[in-house]
């Protein structure tokens, strides 16, 4: 079975994920010559360009030494409070990008503590180090003292720092060393990330968050949690007043580049996204026909910026 580490980025608007994600995905290009990719960016969805804010959380999945890395994006401001929460529970690891100049900035507060509270392993980017009157060190205390102000473990403190420029395309643990790669972040990862645990048993799903297809209808995505989900099975959705409906999974499908791709199978630890499934909500899970177990219910409740500062 294949190696997943299942990781979320934080980052402020402006300090840099559209640009090292995308660096991320043509270093793993070069890695793995079998993937074809199409010439998209991250965040091409034209209502976010408007607004400057990310919206729709969406995932990105690159493979590099036989392990697949899929980062999922989570909304950059604290009113998506109940779709960070979702979103981060789909993740094992968290990882905090900062610009070296500004600093860590109070809106990804909320979704860093909520990352840190889940007991998420974080891994920090000091990013745009190729700036003048950058300050990478002062800017890696901020990080520390902010993660000890959110109550972070000794192992979450302990966290690994890369320094570095998304831009010039090269992260470095030590930032007056430049490399010619981002291959150390790929290294980091794999490394400091836990592999996302293959669960036995009965299947289980939490429904995360939904897409939507002009062709397919709703689309459910989420975390396989136990188990292995098939193409074409009979399954329960264990909806949130606690009735059970009876669904028939119609494609599944996995994340893959910047796209996804269709597969017949889906085992835990796997993100994946389910179409066939009729009146599902977020926050249902999908499980065994015979024998439903559903999973705890997430919060949907979305705290606002007011409250939290
Ligand atoms: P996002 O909003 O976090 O996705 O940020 P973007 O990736 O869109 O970057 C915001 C701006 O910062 C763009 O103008 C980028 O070219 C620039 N930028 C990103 N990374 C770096 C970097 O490492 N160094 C410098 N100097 N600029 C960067």
């Amino acid at each position: 079975m294949q190696s997943i580490r299942n990781i979320a980025i934080i980052a402020h608007v402006d300090h840099g994920k559209t640009t090292l994600v995308d660096k991320i995905i043509h270093a793993s290009k070069i890695f793995d010559a079998h993937q074809q990719f199409d010439d998209l960016i991250l965040d091409n969805n034209d209502l976010e360009r408007e607004r400057g804010i990310t919206i729709v959380s969406k995932n990105v999945s690159v493979r590099y030494k036989d392990v697949k890395i899929n980062i999922i994006d989570t909304p950059g401001h604290a009113d998506f409070g109940g779709e960070v929460e979702r979103v981060l529970k789909m993740a094992d690891g968290v990882l905090l990008l900062v610009d070296a100049f500004e600093g860590p900035m109070p809106q990804t507060r909320f979704v860093l503590g909520k990352a840190i509270s889940l007991g998420l392993k974080p891994i920090v980017v000091v990013n745009k180090v190729d700036k003048e009157n950058c300050r990478p060190d002062e800017v890696h205390e901020m990080v520390f003292d902010l993660m000890f102000n959110l109550d972070a473990t000794e192992d979450q403190l302990d966290f690994v720092t890369l320094y570095g420029s998304s831009k010039h395309g090269w992260m470095s643990t030590d930032w007056q060393k430049p490399t010619d790669n981002i291959i150390p972040l790929l290294e980091a990862i794999i490394d400091v990330i836990p592999p996302a645990p293959s669960e036995e048993g009965t299947p289980q799903m939490q429904i995360t968050s939904l897409d939507y297809s002009s062709f397919v209808g709703r689309i459910a995505i989420g975390r396989v949690k136990r188990g292995t989900l098939r193409e074409g099975a009979n399954m329960s959705l264990c909806k949130r007043d606690g009735s059970i409906k009876k669904v028939k999974i119609k494609e599944l499908q996995v994340f893959e580049g910047l796209g996804k791709v269709k597969v017949e199978e889906v085992s835990a630890g796997e993100i994946c996204a389910v179409t066939g499934i009729e009146g599902f909500d977020i926050g249902d899970t999908l499980a065994d026909f015979e024998n439903p177990e559903p999973l705890e219910r997430i919060s949907i409740d979305e705290p606002t910026m007011n409250m939290l500062f």
